[in-house]
């Protein structure tokens, strides 16, 4: 087993940065283009708060699909689990992000599961506040919280392309209406939901998501319990059965923690009790994950010994 220092992330990133050539950064996203395709950036976060980073960890990206963990910490913050999980299942799903035919072949009341986004459009028609100004300040207000950063906002350009380029989603939206799986106002939710993915980060930001979760939901740096420790373990064992799409199994076997993707290239990871991971490599695979990215998760997972399986067999 290897110790954790700037060092050994620089080298591990130089090894991993030719993977990103096995994927394509995602065109749709404004401010991402060819020019990102060899990015690649990590930050690492232990539960002394201490930081650790390499490669293109100061680049901004949005959270796209990351979010889709806020929002279900959110949901069952407002709800509590039972009701939650009335309205969306926690079942993996083995298919595409955006499928629309597993609601329509499963006959679904609600979706598989709040990683894909049929299930993050569910969740966010859930969550509380007046109009779509509050619903999305208490989410900004959350996640400035739990990065202390108050500086997390809105990239308002990728929000205006996802609205724009957000038929596929509308789709999903409309679908579960149709069935009665959401009975919210549809645009609103999808408004929400195409705002939560557009909320601008550093790995930095990703790595102190990863490490409140690491942290049982509780401030590293306050004490303060935000989220009750219950709710992120439903969370954590949501982001392992289903965090990397149709990849997860792969993920839980190769690195044996909880992580969730999102298509800008990005990658939060938790470790509990050890670490929060956050990484950005933009070019991503035909199942909407990161490829340098990935690899990345890999090494790190077996240098550090971080599978969380492994402690098991310790003695
Ligand atoms: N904005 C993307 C979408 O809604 C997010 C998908 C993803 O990151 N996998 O399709």
């Amino acid at each position: 087993m290897k110790t954790l220092t700037n060092d050994l992330l620089e080298e591990l990133v130089v090894e991993c940065k030719p993977y990103s050539r096995e994927g394509e950064v995602v065109k749709d996203i404004p401010g991402q283009d060819a020019v990102d395709q060899n990015k690649l950036g990590v930050c690492i976060i232990d539960m002394d708060n201490q930081i650790y980073s390499a490669g293109d960890s100061d680049m901004k990206f949005t959270l796209q699909s990351a979010s889709k963990i806020v929002s279900l910490m959110m949901a069952l913050d407002d709800f509590g689990k039972e009701e939650v999980f009335q309205n969306v299942g926690m079942e993996p799903m083995g298919d595409f992000y955006n499928s629309i035919s597993h609601l329509e072949a499963h006959d679904v009341q609600k979706p598989f599961n709040p990683m894909v986004n049929a299930g993050a459009i569910a969740v966010a028609a859930m969550i509380k506040g007046k109009d779509l100004e509050e619903k999305f300040e208490r989410v900004l207000k959350l996640l400035r919280k739990i990065t202390h950063n108050n500086s997390l906002k809105l990239n308002e350009e990728v929000y205006e392309s996802e609205k724009l380029k957000g038929d596929r989603n509308r789709s999903l939206a409309y679908f579960m209406k149709s069935t009665g799986a959401i009975a919210h106002d549809i645009e609103e939710s999808l408004d929400l939901y195409f705002r939560i993915n557009s909320i601008e980060v550093t790995t930095t930001d990703l790595a102190k998501i990863g490490v409140f979760f690491a942290n049982g939901g509780r401030s590293l740096k306050t004490g303060e319990q935000i989220i009750s420790t219950d709710h992120i373990c439903t969370i954590e064992a949501i982001m392992m059965t289903s965090g990397m799409y149709n990849e997860a199994g792969k993920y839980a076997v190769e690195v044996g923690f909880p992580v969730k993707s999102g298509v800008s290239g990005c990658v939060i990871g938790s470790v509990p009790g050890r670490y929060g991971v956050g990484i950005i490599g933009p070019a991503i695979n035909k199942k909407g994950n990161s490829t340098a990215g990935g690899e990345l998760l890999q090494r790190i997972s077996r240098h550090l010994d971080l599978n969380i399986f492994s402690v098991i067999r310790k003695d």
